[in-house]
């Protein structure tokens, strides 16, 4: 995690303008420690809930360095997040830009805002993870006139004060050229605004999405090259077009976190079933990655107490659940597995602990960081009490 911080700022520093800034899109992974870590290697935070939002206050993570996302925000997120001190608000809508001037003013506050825009594009990736084009819940369609609309309501109200734009394309991106097909739908669509409205964003976020390998025959984009590629095409759109070279945000979430994730399990039962296939059965499931069932995600696991010996079989991997769909992966080559043997699913790191459920009463199982050969438990593993806690 630290070294994927430190290749982000290292190429921020050198391919962007002053004040660009990588922002960890903590959905991905949110826990108080991980606030703490991105705090340490100088990286901004991306904020998507309250929840998300008061777990980094807890962290003592510098608000101020936040953006705070979501399309649907209530008033009552609104105002915690500008008492917070949100470094800059990614209004999704017209009633949330008109909620956030009304409450600011309330609050006798200007807060800074980038307007979220969908600039067409498909990335070829999974639908259910594509956002940037025309028909989707986010943002407003540059391509429908809804992005020139709001800029031009934005650039009345006084207690918003409109500082760039953002897009977030889709992710599990592999190639640098839909993000520059981006930055030049985004540049082009600032130079027009500029024209009609005398109003240069300052700022272009170009939200996240970098590629991340999860089994052979994947190549993780190098992230140096990727960051020069689209700084290339922004250097020459604004050159060619007289415009100043924004302040690039970016948002990576799952290439930060992903691949220093291994999730631990015990075997309990390995089923043939002649003609069809072998079950291993293991004490977690859908609860604690639910995205298999969800995506049908592929991943590479291994006997970890067997490391060194060949993947001779092959296994469907099913968790504990009352549920067929319960799987973490099927045709999953590895070691041959027999109860109580260890079995590691990894690049585990990103949109696992984030998006795990109480599903069965399968209480949340802890996290360990790893760092220079020390181990630190930074998330305690629930209790059956934690399980009814709320409950009267
Ligand atoms: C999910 C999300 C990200 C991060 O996406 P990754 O694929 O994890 O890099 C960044 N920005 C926004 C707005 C998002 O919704």
């Amino acid at each position: 995690m630290r070294r994927k911080c430190g290749l982000y700022k290292a190429a921020f520093k050198k391919y962007f303008p002053e004040g660009s800034l990588p922002f960890f899109a903590s959905k991905a992974l949110s826990y108080v420690g991980i606030y703490r870590i991105i705090a340490d290697e100088g990286l901004g935070t991306d904020l998507v809930s309250p929840g998300e939002l008061y777990t980094a206050q807890k962290a003592g993570f510098p608000i101020e360095k936040t953006c705070f996302h979501g399309n649907n925000k209530t008033d009552a997120d609104i105002e915690y997040g500008v008492k917070a001190g949100i470094g800059h608000f990614v209004v999704d809508s017209e009633e949330e830009l008109y909620a956030l001037d009304r409450i600011a003013g309330g609050l006798g506050r200007v807060q800074n805002v980038l307007l979220r825009l969908t600039p067409g594009i498909d990335p070829h990736t999974f639908a259910a993870v594509n956002t940037g084009r025309i028909d989707s819940k986010f943002g407003s369609s540059i391509d429908t006139g809804a992005a020139e609309r709001i800029v031009s309501e934005a650039l009345t109200l006084k207690n918003v004060k409109l500082c760039g734009y953002h897009c977030h394309i889709g992710s599990q991106i592999f190639e640098s050229e839909p993000f520059c097909r981006a930055a030049k739908i985004m540049l082009g669509f600032s130079r027009l605004i500029k024209e009609k409205y005398g109003y240069e964003a300052g700022i272009i976020n170009l939200g996240g999405g970098f590629g991340v390998r999860y089994y052979d025959g994947q190549d993780e984009p190098d992230i140096d090259a990727f960051i020069r590629e689209i700084a290339d095409v922004i250097n020459s759109f604004c050159a060619e077009n007289g415009m100043k070279a924004p302040v690039i945000f970016m948002e990576p979430g799952r290439s930060i976190v992903a691949s220093a994730g291994v999730t631990v399990y015990t075997v309990g039962s390995v089923k043939t079933i002649p003609g069809f296939r072998t079950y291993v059965s293991v004490d977690g499931g859908m609860p604690d990655n639910p995205r298999y069932a969800l995506y049908s995600s592929k991943y590479t696991a291994l006997i970890a107490n067997k490391a060194n010996l060949p993947c001779t079989e092959e296994y469907t991997v099913g968790g504990r659940c009352c549920e067929s769909g319960d799987l973490i992966g099927e045709g999953m080559r590895m070691q041959s597995a027999k109860r109580g043997d260890i079995l590691a699913v990894l690049v585990t790191g990103a949109y696992n602990y984030s998006m795990a459920s109480h599903y069965n009463r399968i209480p949340k199982p802890p996290i360990v960081t790893v760092r220079d050969g020390a181990d630190t438990l930074a998330v305690r593993r629930e209790s059956f009490d934690d399980l009814t806690k709320n409950e009267l």
